[in-house]
């Protein structure tokens, strides 16, 4: 198990962690299994989508804006509504295959920690299964 830690400077964040846990996959020796990748945080999340047009990225933070305005009639004391439903709705969790010790990626897709109430430092659980 490996921790990722990224510390965020903005309030909405989308940060392309592919290569450190493709690290943690080659650190781990294992050449067929499976990658999960767990956020412990409730206004985070982490999704798999193209990461070669950054404009896809920012296409999905309007659409989310657009979606889950940050100011409407929420109830949570707290103010931060909008992070917590955009994450829920995107989920804490992703598995990735592992096949000849890499990550079975297409070629346009990058793993990507969604930051929706920084700054803040968050971390991200990383497990490599081994196949039997
Ligand atoms: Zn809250």
């Amino acid at each position: 198990m490996a921790v990722i830690r990224i510390r965020n400077t903005k309030h909405t964040s989308f940060v392309n962690i592919t290569s450190q846990v493709r690290e943690v996959v080659k650190n781990s020796g294992v050449k067929s299994g499976l990658c999960l990748v767990y956020v412990p945080h409730t206004t985070a999340c982490v999704f798999i989508n193209e990461g070669a047009d950054p404009d896809v990225i920012r296409d999905i933070a309007y659409s989310l804006e657009k979606l889950i305005p940050w100011k409407d009639n929420y109830a949570h004391s707290e103010g931060n509504s909008a992070a917590h439903i955009r994450s829920s709705l995107i989920g804490n969790s992703r598995v990735i295959p592992i096949e000849d010790g890499d990550l079975m990626l297409g070629t346009w897709e990058a793993i990507f920690l969604a930051e929706f109430d920084g700054p803040r430092e968050r971390k991200v659980i990383v497990k490599v299964i081994k196949e039997d």
